[in-house]
């Protein structure tokens, strides 16, 4: 196998051969046995390269520790639960430590100690440590129902530091229920939301991707990128990138929600003045992380930037007019993804 590497040489007493001598600091992927499931980790180990080939391997306590907890945290990830650097990321984002958190649950005082070291959290834990960092306001409530686990003065400052997040970030989480609950009735996979559930995470990093590579994007044509890039991949893939579901409104292609998407959290809104009106400009945002597309995603995003990159709101409104999928849908319809198929080709 060729996925060792050399990570360092330290200068040691060696358990092997019981001299000090410089002792090498590996890495290799493996496989473990974690709750009866075979799971891929990285392993840190050390070898000794004056011994034998045979038996010049060890493992000091603290290293062991942690390999076992990336056995763990390999199982979590695929089970979909945090991950223990996940749990410690929520805590440090309303600013506690191990034992408050567990307090503000309700929890055993050591109960968030053992998630982050040694054990795994059932899926009703796992749940509840995700709303609490979905939901400032969920976090505020759980510390003011369990106020007595704590002194006054401890007490205050905790809900001063989740407080300010609920002011935050409280309004988005909002916004990601409202959207959620105008898609209640394109749950289903369909040609209205193009065969894919409505995915925000993904929607939200498409928005970032645009709002970083296109100069001047104001909402108008954001929209109708968005489009496009649906669009565009159903026609490649015969799936939705995102799952938005588009109805046929004046100005083009206009996604159910359109309004509250504009609150997720990769976008950032300058509001203009332009003549006598408001204008919502998309201002590009450092924290979206392209490298979670896939290379078929990233194709189809790069295709549509390209094309349409120096096209003003008008110009891409008059576009997309000649396309089938408008010219054959009435006003305030749904736009069926199998109409996408006959796009027009994007050179
Ligand atoms: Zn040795």
């Amino acid at each position: 196998m060729n996925n060792e590497y050399l990570l360092n040489t330290i200068e040691l007493d060696c358990p092997i051969c019981n001299k000090v001598h410089p002792v090498e600091v590996r890495k290799r992927l493996t496989q473990g046995l974690v709750k009866g499931e075979v799971v891929e980790y990285d392993e840190v180990y050390y070898l000794c390269p004056l011994c034998d080939e045979e038996d010049n391997e060890f493992v000091p306590a603290g290293i062991m520790d942690n390999n076992l907890l990336k056995a763990r945290d390999s199982y979590r990830k695929n089970k979909g639960l945090l991950t223990s650097e996940e749990i410690a990321k929520i805590r440090d984002f309303y600013g506690l430590s191990q034992s408050d958190f567990s307090a503000i649950l309700g929890w055993g005082e050591v109960t968030v100690t053992r998630y982050e070291s040694k054990s795994i959290q059932d899926e009703t834990y796992d749940n509840i440590m995700k709303m609490t960092y979905e939901n400032p306001m969920f976090a505020l409530e759980s510390l003011d129902k369990h106020k007595d686990r704590f002194t006054a003065d401890k007490y205050w400052k905790i809900r001063k530091n989740i407080a300010d997040k609920v002011e935050q970030v409280g309004r988005q989480y909002l916004k990601i229920q409202e959207i959620k609950s105008l898609y209640i009735n394109y749950q289903k996979e369909s040609e209205y939301n193009g065969y894919k559930k409505l995915d925000i995470d993904k929607l939200a990093s498409v928005i970032g991707y645009y709002s970083n590579f296109i100069n001047d994007l104001y909402k108008v044509k954001l929209m109708k990128l968005l489009w496009y890039t649906d669009a565009l991949f159903y026609k490649r893939y015969k799936k939705s990138m995102t799952g938005l579901v588009y109805k046929h409104m004046p100005l083009g292609a206009l996604p159910v929600a359109y309004d509250e998407i504009l609150f997720l959290k990769t976008v950032n809104i300058a509001e203009e003045m332009i003549y006598n009106d408001i204008a919502y400009k998309i201002v590009p945002n450092k924290d979206v992380n392209i490298s979670d597309f896939t290379l078929e995603e990233l194709n189809v995003l790069e295709t549509v930037a390209c094309f349409f990159k120096d096209f003003t709101s008008k110009e891409i409104i008059d576009y997309m007019h000649k396309e089938k999928a408008y010219l054959e849908t009435e006003p305030y319809q749904i736009i069926p993804y199998g109409l996408a198929s006959c796009l027009n080709d994007l050179k």
